[in-house]
């Protein structure tokens, strides 16, 4: 496995840009002199961590790989900068309301990561959004600013319905969002049930259509959200039961990650006008809830493919923040508090995923010593070799003797499958032809920078790829990358001031063919291999899976029982260094197990019996039967993955 042009001097700089790491990671990933990826978790305003050293530490405390690294800082600084954006463009287009964001709990429902966003959010008012009674749960009893709004979305049943009114009562600030045409029947009769009304929102089934993976999500056959002709009833509806005087929010969410900024500004239009309508014809409003979707620059390409966004943070805010402006003043409407339910945006980055890499499938270059009287093929394969490895030849003689080991490898089958070369030999032939393939790898990539190297041989790194195996399971830890073809920032976190020495893809534990990572950034486009390092014996080759921190730990699953990962909750200290909020441990083989209904502790029994059984008809050994079930037990303690020796 060679790259081209392995000549000329390569620094860390050379490996940051090779990865796009600062395309993407800016401000918070960058790399050392030493090679090492460096963590910023205050963006640009001071502090750094060596991430490689981080890991290093941590596993010093028995936190095994892989590991999923979560800097608070990063969720802070993504807070501040989203809030930044819109204070930003609230002053420059003289807009005369305010932002109050709030988070879609479905981005990242672990514990630590909401109770860490309502207590970095509560000087804006910030609140959470929740799409079913469980988030509704999260989000009342973790929200008690009484000014930070509880966005209800989602199915509504009778309970979930009055949940959200009596909550009023409790002080916090929850809006029921009808999604359906028919929730409006329910909010009344709860209404009236509970002499209470809650706050009201209404979703707009929007015609704008988004680009991209999530554009179904609007147009008139979108799951979720009323048309108009429903949308014109209910507010008749909610005016006859004497409840428009409650309705105060108009929401559209137009799916995650869009793309492209010209679909946004379609929608805030549309949305712009519904709003004004709505005031019009009588409900008092004061919100405008522009949803999610605010996207993530994966690749750094700042396009609007699939893996990127044509638009940055600060576009976003202005163009809400400038539309909605344009569609109120002309009416001599008052501009709306703005709200966005921006997931994706605010937790993709503050965590990061580390694993190790188990071995690396890679195929062989050396050339297996001569014997006596070999088969005649065996023998053109030698001197094909010998060719390549010849000073003269420029890359026509290399072409030929691609040719020539292209050829006498299908000779070496046909004559195996006629019986006429033995396995052993059939081996060799198959060494030999690699070592060509490597020899003239190799030979190309000393050619003079700018030379002409034939089509066929150019995709000859490509098929000499390794196979790198990774501790890590994709179900579990980057789902996306498997169910929707999402990319991620992946590369190795150190070594980045050594020249990679070829192309790999990434093989996961599971015993699944899709359990692979073989799809990866390439500024606007994807490509099917990452270079990467040869393995150094003993030495471990740690490789980082970044921008991840939405939606993948939720959606991941226990395919082939591979459990959640260990993780860390960490922050910069004033003095420098960490300090550890939390260490929340991956799930054990015995978690795993029961998750499935299975008894672990029954399932040791019946292996003790067997083992007791084998002792007595002598099959088995008592110090045997004892490494056996300590070896069972430990494992039930331990993670699901993969650990050194010890
Ligand atoms: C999923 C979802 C969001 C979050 O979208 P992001 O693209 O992650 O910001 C917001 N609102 C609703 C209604 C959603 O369904």
């Amino acid at each position: 496995m060679v790259l081209a042009n392995p000549t000329g001097t390569w620094t860390a700089a050379d490996g940051a840009a090779l990865y796009g790491l600062e395309r993407w990671g800016d401000p918070y990933f960058c790399v050392s002199e030493r090679g090492h990826v460096m963590v910023q978790p205050r963006g640009d305003r001071g502090g750094s961590l060596d991430l490689v050293e981080l890991v290093q530490e941590l596993q010093g405390r028995d936190l095994s790989l892989p590991l999923l690294i979560r800097f608070d800082d990063i969720l802070e600084d993504r807070l501040e900068r989203l809030h930044g954006a819109f204070e930003r463009a609230i002053a420059q287009y003289g807009y005369g309301g305010r932002y109050q964001g709030v988070f879609p709990v479905k981005c990242n429902q672990q514990r630590h990561v909401v109770e860490q966003l309502v207590e970095s959010g509560r000087r804006w008012h910030f609140g959470l959004e929740a799409g079913s009674k469980a988030e509704l749960l999260i989000a009342l009893s973790l929200l008690e600013d009484p000014e930070a709004l509880l966005i209800c979305n989602g199915y509504k049943d009778q309970r979930y319905i009055e949940t959200a009114i009596l909550a009023r009562r409790l002080g916090r600030q929850p809006v029921v969002v009808i999604e359906q045409a028919d929730e409006v029947g329910r909010i009344i009769a709860a209404s009236g049930e509970l002499g209470a009304a809650p706050l009201l929102g209404i979703r707009a089934k929007l015609s704008a259509r988004s680009t991209g993976r999530w554009g179904s999500s609007v147009g008139e056959r979108a799951k979720f959200g009323l048309s108009v002709p429903d949308l014109l009833a209910s507010v008749e509806a909610l005016r006859a039961a004497d409840l428009l005087g409650e309705l105060r929010l108009l929401h559209f969410h137009i799916g995650s990650q869009i793309n492209d900024i010209a679909v946004l500004k379609d929608a805030l239009q549309e949305a712009g006008q519904i709003y004004a309508e709505l005031t019009r014809l009588g409900a008092p409003m004061g919100y405008l809830d522009v949803g999610g979707g605010l996207g993530i620059d994966y690749d750094g390409s700042r396009t609007a493919s699939a893996a990127s966004t044509n638009y940055s943070l600060q576009n976003y805010a202005n163009d809400v923040v400038a539309t909605v402006k344009e569609c109120c003043e002309p009416h001599g409407i008052a501009v709306p508090t703005l709200v966005s339910e921006s997931g994706r945006a605010l937790a993709s980055h503050f965590s990061v995923l580390v694993f190790d890499v188990l071995g690396a499938g890679t195929l062989p270059g050396a050339v297996p010593p001569a014997q006596e009287g070999e088969a005649l093929i065996l023998r053109n394969l030698r001197d094909t070799h010998a060719a390549i490895e010849a000073p003269d030849g420029g890359a026509d003689a290399l072409q030929e003797a691609w040719n020539d080991a292209l050829k006498f490898k299908q000779d070496a089958l046909a004559a195996f499958r006629l019986g006429y070369l033995s396995l052993p030999e059939r081996g060799l032939a198959e060494q030999l032809t690699w070592a060509c393939c490597q020899a003239i790898a190799a030979r190309l990539g000393a050619l003079p920078a700018g030379s002409a190297i034939p089509q066929e041989l150019q995709a000859l790194p490509a098929a000499l790829a390794s196979t790198y195996y990774a501790n890590l399971s994709v179900f579990r830890s980057a789902p996306d990358t498997w169910a929707i073809d999402q990319l991620f920032p992946v590369m190795p976190i150190q070594r980045l001031q050594e020249r990679p020495d070829g192309l790999g893809s990434f093989a996961d534990l599971t015993c699944d063919s899709d359990g692979k990572i073989a799809r990866f950034i390439d500024s606007g486009q994807v490509k099917p291999l990452l270079e990467l390092h040869n393995l150094r014996p003993g030495e471990p080759y740690l490789i980082g899976l970044f921008l991840g921190g939405a939606y993948q730990e939720v959606m991941g699953n226990l395919h082939n029982l591979f459990g959640s990962t260990n993780a860390v909750h960490l922050r910069l200290k004033a003095s420098g260094g960490y300090q550890i909020d939390h260490v929340v441990r991956g799930d054990t083989n015995a978690e795993v197990l029961e998750a499935m209904e299975h008894d672990p502790q029954l399932l040791l029994e019946r292996l003790r019996m067997a083992s007791e059984a084998a002792i007595g008809r002598g099959q088995l050994g008592i110090s045997d039967a004892r490494r056996l079930m300590a070896h069972l037990e430990a494992s039930l303690r331990q993670t699901t993955y993969l650990q050194p020796w010890a």
